[in-house]
C-alpha cells in the first residue's frame, strides 16, 4: 500500500496514481476546474490574472490545465500560448498540430539516422610498389 501525504492538504491518503493529492482535494481541483472552465467560456478576454483573481485558483493550477489541454482558449483571448518547439500561436497545450503530428511520425521512425557520408571509395588493391627500376 502506497500511503502519501496530500501536496494540497497535508492529509494521509491512499495513493493510486496521478497527481499526490488526496481524493477530498481532487475533487476540490475538479470542481475549480469546472468553475474556471465556465468561466472562461463567458469571459472569453479575461486575462489569466482575472482567471486567477475571479475563481480563487493559482495561476500555476491554470497552467497545468492548459498542457493538459483541458483548458482551451479563443483566439481573441489576451492569453497567447505558443508551441514549444516550433513558436507557432496555439490555444491549448504545448505543441501545434503541426508538430504533434511530426512528433507522432518520428517515433513511427525512431532511430532513423542522419545520411551517412558516403565511404571512402576504397583504393582497389593495388598497393603501390616503392620499387623502381633505373
Ligand atoms: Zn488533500
Ligand atoms: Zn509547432
Amino acid at each position: 500500500m502506497n500511503v502519501r501525504n496530500c501536496k494540497k492538504c497535508g492529509k494521509m491518503f491512499n495513493y493510486v496514481a496521478g497527481p499526490p493529492v488526496c481524493p477530498a482535494c481532487r475533487d476540490a481541483i475538479e470542481q475549480k476546474f469546472q468553475e474556471v472552465k465556465e468561466f472562461v467560456r463567458q469571459n472569453k478576454v479575461a486575462s489569466m490574472k482575472e482567471i486567477s483573481l475571479n475563481c480563487h485558483v493559482e495561476e500555476r493550477q491554470i497552467e497545468q490545465w492548459i498542457r493538459e489541454e483541458r483548458l482551451v482558449f479563443a483566439s481573441d483571448s489576451p492569453i497567447k500560448l505558443y508551441c514549444e518547439t516550433c513558436g507557432a500561436p496555439i490555444f491549448t497545450g504545448r505543441y501545434c498540430g503541426k508538430c504533434k503530428n511530426d512528433q507522432a511520425n518520428n517515433l513511427g521512425a525512431a532511430g532513423r539516422k542522419p545520411e551517412a557520408p558516403a565511404p571512402a571509395s576504397s583504393q582497389a588493391g593495388s598497393s603501390a610498389r616503392m620499387y623502381s627500376r633505373k
